[in-house]
This record gives C-alpha cells, structure tokens and sequence, in this order.
C-alpha cells in the first residue's frame, strides 16, 4: 500500500472516493469498518450524520454524546452515541485537534438571517442532507444537530461561540470505527459566507477500510 493517506487504516479497502466540493454523500457501513474523511485541501467543514441501519429512528445524538463524555470537542476515543445512548462508532484516530458537536449545519434560511437576503438561493448543507436522507424516505423532520468535523468551533468563557478559521490542513483526516451498522450521511460543506471553509468549498475524501478476513 504505497497511497500514503492510507496509513494506518486496516488493510482490506472496500471505497475509496473524492466527494466533490459543496456535495452530499451516504453510504452503509457495517460494525467493524473503519471510515476515514481526509481533508484534502485544508480547512473543509464535513457535517456528519449517522443513523442505524435496522431502524432509523436511531440515530447520532450530540446531546447524549456530550453528556457522556463531558466534553464538547470530539477527540481520539470519543464514543458517538444515539438517541438511544447505545454507542454508535468511536474515533479511533484522528490528525485534528478537536471537532465540533455544536456548530450545527447551514441553511438557506439561517445564511439569509445571518448573512443577507442575497444568500438566499446558495446551496446549504441542509439541502445536501435532504438530497441524500431521500434515498432512505427521509426528511427534513429526520435531520438532527450533526457534527461537523474539521471545524472549529471555540467556546469562550462566558459561553459565546465562535466559528474561525479552521485547524485543519491538507491531508488531516478522521477514522469512525463502527460500533454497529449505520448509514453514514456526509454534506461536504457549500457555505463561503464565513471561514469554516476558508471562503473556499473544497473535495474530501472517504475511505472505508476493513480487517480481511482470514479464512483457514
Ligand atoms: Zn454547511
């Protein structure tokens, strides 16, 4: 495996994709594999959804995922839990400090609220996560608060948030190992009305990698 973005992910790789910038993507994942996002140009907001496969009223909670782990920022080790507190997947690596559980994702309606009626008619990742929930029969009612890895989202002391410039770079990257059968549901963020993708909507790349099986 000479593909140096591959390193460390287990052997047997089952996709291997770019989502372009400003795209949705989804895919299943079965408990075991390994999903790696690599922030190909730096600084690309990823806003992340996961439901369970069997039942999709199961799905990635943040609220439940902060609550346990008493922490806003996902780091190595942290565990994504469901609405049904049972763990989801867990970050079993990451090359970015931290990634934010709270930022939410862009609208057509909040860019125009924050940002002018001219943005009305700009691609959102709302739109993103329609187009790909419809796939599964689901809707806008279906979408819940989602992580957005490689953003940065700092908190200050008295609870004000930020969106600044991001503390990724080229080539940094995420793995979710799955703790049980999902699909993944990715917007590759549009937004350019503020730094969470430098101004400059970006490709990313997805990775689902896997232990082969090692027969007798
Ligand atoms: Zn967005």
């Amino acid at each position: 495996m000479s593909d140096a973005a591959l390193v460390g992910l287990p052997r047997q790789i089952i996709l291997d994709e770019v989502v372009p910038a400003r795209a949705p993507w989804d895919h299943r994942v079965h408990a075991g594999e390994t999903l790696r996002i690599l922030d190909l140009e730096g600084n690309q907001a990823v806003d992340f959804l996961l439901y369970a496969a069997d039942d999709d009223a199961e799905r990635y909670s943040a609220q439940d995922t902060i609550a346990a782990q008493r922490n806003i920022f996902l780091r190595t080790g942290s565990v994504l839990l469901s609405n049904e507190g049972r763990p989801m997947a867990q970050i079993s690596a990451t090359t970015v400090a931290h990634h934010d559980t709270i930022g939410g994702a862009c609208s057509c309606e909040s860019n125009t609220l924050r940002y002018g009626h001219h943005t009305k008619s700009q691609h959102a990742c709302v739109e993103n996560f329609l187009i790909s929930n419809a796939l599964y029969a689901r809707g806008k009612r279906d979408i819940v608060s989602n992580i957005n890895f490689f953003m940065n989202v700092p908190v200050e002391a008295d609870g004000t948030l930020g969106i600044v410039d991001g503390i990724s770079a080229p080539g940094l990257y995420v793995d979710l190992q799955m703790l049980m059968e999902v699909v993944a549901v990715i917007s590759n963020c549009p937004q350019i009305n503020n730094p969470c993708n430098g101004f400059n909507p970006t490709p990313v790349r997805v990775v689902i990698a896997t232990e082969p099986f090692e027969g007798r």
